[in-house]
């Protein structure tokens, strides 16, 4: 049996979590979580990043932080997980979902000007398979008419725009540390914070709305209620469990890298003989092997494909994302599409996910694509 995904673990992990036991230092901001927020503001070059309990939890603060108030219209894809919606709804906004780009997967950069209304206060790029969404347009796009970005870069870190890291575009990039994401601290993530500005909210709305990262500073002698807030920040424990893996993370790339080309080199004849189709990387984004799709021709397919032959008869665990937020119950309680639904739904209903994990062996990568081509 293949896993879709096993969680990765660096060596350093459990020496570093006793550390955090050993000196009872297990609480939110401690040694590992600023190193972790250090590296991440080297490696990215935001501003500021600050690490949290999800990427959910990045993005709602973001959505705080963006002052998104009830009725506010927020532009996204629907073919995405449901926090990217899910963090603006709670503010009582109206996601408004607009098509993808099949090639990418992404938001079709194109169709967000006409989405755009009096009401619309953000754009969310989500930037799928750690692959770029369109900066360049967005970002034009969000300055000429005064809109907030806030970038969904769940999938993105390590990942590049015309040099850029993912999430230091907008005013606001989310990072998950999720397990099944590249990197990992079981649950969590990160806010990077590109205006100064914003950052001293920030800490006091991740403080439960106190100015209680101040004090530990050492710049005031007592912290108090200043706003609103909540609890966003993750236990040191958690930290240092990923700070692990941040220490070789140039490692754990070039082995998703290394796989996700195999994958990509061993399937192109089958690409090339018209039987699935491929991602596209263009050529201006550099991406972090974060996942490998492919698509097949319909949903009939994919279950005979997937479920059946993958699954139930060679114990490869592959699985398929994500149902269009604009068909769940909630997304048509709370949000619209505009425009057509060209691809949105066909896509996501013929793409397949094959394992992609820190530690997958080459042999095993081999065996699944030999697989891929028994099918066909
Ligand atoms: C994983 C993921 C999230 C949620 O991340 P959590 O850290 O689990 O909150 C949000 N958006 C996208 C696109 C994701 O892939």
């Amino acid at each position: 049996m293949i896993n879709f995904n096993v969680p990765p673990c660096a060596e350093n992990a459990m020496k570093y979590i006793g550390e955090c036991v050993q000196n009872q230092k297990i609480c939110g901001d401690g040694a590992y979580t600023k190193k972790c927020n250090q590296w991440i503001e080297e490696k990215t070059g935001t501003t500021k990043c600050l690490l949290t309990t999800s990427c959910t939890h990045a993005t709602e603060m973001a959505a705080l932080l963006a002052n998104i108030q009830p009725g506010d219209e927020v532009i996204m894809p629907s073919y995405t997980f449901v926090s990217t919606a899910d963090a603006f709804v709670l503010r009582g906004a109206i996601p408004v979902f607009v098509d993808i780009r099949p090639d990418t997967m992404n938001i079709d950069e194109k169709l967000i000007e006409d989405a755009i209304t009096e009401k619309t206060k953000a754009i969310v790029p989500v930037h799928y398979a750690g692959v770029g969404c369109e900066m360049d347009t967005i970002m034009d796009i969000a300055k000429r008419h005064g809109l907030m970005v806030i970038e969904d870069a769940a999938q993105g870190i390590m990942a590049t725009y015309r040099g850029k890291a993912l999430g230091t575009f907008g005013d606001f990039g989310c990072f998950s540390f999720h397990e099944t994401k590249n990197y990992s601290m079981g649950e969590g993530g990160a806010l990077l914070i590109r205006d100064e500005s914003m950052v001293e909210e920030a800490e006091i709305i991740r403080e439960k709305g106190t100015n209680r990262t101040k004090f530990i500073q050492g710049k005031i002698d007592k912290y108090t209620w200043i706003n609103y807030g909540s609890s966003y920040l993750p236990s040191d424990m958690n930290a240092a469990y990923l700070y692990a893996q941040l220490e070789i993370a140039d490692q754990i790339n070039n082995a998703r890298l290394a796989i996700w080309k195999r994958y990509y080199e061993t399937l192109k004849p089958l690409a090339e003989a018209g039987k699935i189709e491929l991602p596209v990387v263009p050529e201006h984004c550099v991406h972090n092997g974060h996942m490998f799709w492919l698509k097949v021709t319909d949903a009939k397919e994919r279950a005979a494909f997937m479920d059946q032959h993958l699954k139930a008869k060679n114990g490869v665990y592959a699985v398929s994302h994500y149902v269009p937020l604009h068909t769940a119950p909630a997304g048509r309680k709370f949000g619209r599409f505009h425009g057509e639904d060209k691809y949105t739904t066909k896509e996501s209903e013929r793409l397949v996910r094959l394992p992609m994990y820190y530690g997958l062996t080459m042999e095993q990568v081999d065996y699944i694509c030999d697989k891929v081509k028994e099918f066909f």
